[in-house]
């Protein structure tokens, strides 16, 4: 988590570009906060994970982002 106090929003840990793929390269040894959030599901959003999306210029997640292939145009 480090890189996520003192104002800066983004762990130094985490690969990539977010919107687009990023992934954290510590995953199997991420801190105990990580492995205590609840992911965002489907059935169950996650205040955080929008938080999270809005301070890096994302929408929340919405049911089209669960299941784009029902909501496509065909
Ligand atoms: S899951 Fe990984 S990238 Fe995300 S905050 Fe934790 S250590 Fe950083």
């Amino acid at each position: 988590m480090k890189g996520t106090e003192g104002g800066r929003s983004r762990c130094v840990a985490l690969d990539g570009t977010i919107g687009r793929a990023a992934a954290c390269t510590i995953y199997p040894q991420r801190p105990s906060p990580c492995r205590e959030l609840e992911p965002a599901t489907a059935a169950r959003p996650s205040a955080q994970c929008d938080r999270a999306r809005l301070a890096h210029g994302l929408a929340p997640l919405s049911e089209r982002d669960w299941a784009p292939e029902l909501t496509a145009p065909a």
